[in-house]
């Protein structure tokens, strides 16, 4: 099972459904770009 993603949403919704929970579109591959590591270090 791949993870999916619904960016309907202002705080992203991962599912492992192909229909978001919440908005019932259909959701879309999450690749790593589209997660942001929160505890990643600021630089520059
Ligand atoms: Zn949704």
């Amino acid at each position: 099972m791949k993870l999916k993603v619904c960016m309907n949403h202002k705080n992203y919704i991962y599912t492992l459904n192909l229909f978001c929970p919440e908005c019932k579109n259909p959701t879309k591959e999450a690749h790593y770009k589209f997660i942001k590591i929160r505890d990643a270090p600021k630089s520059g």
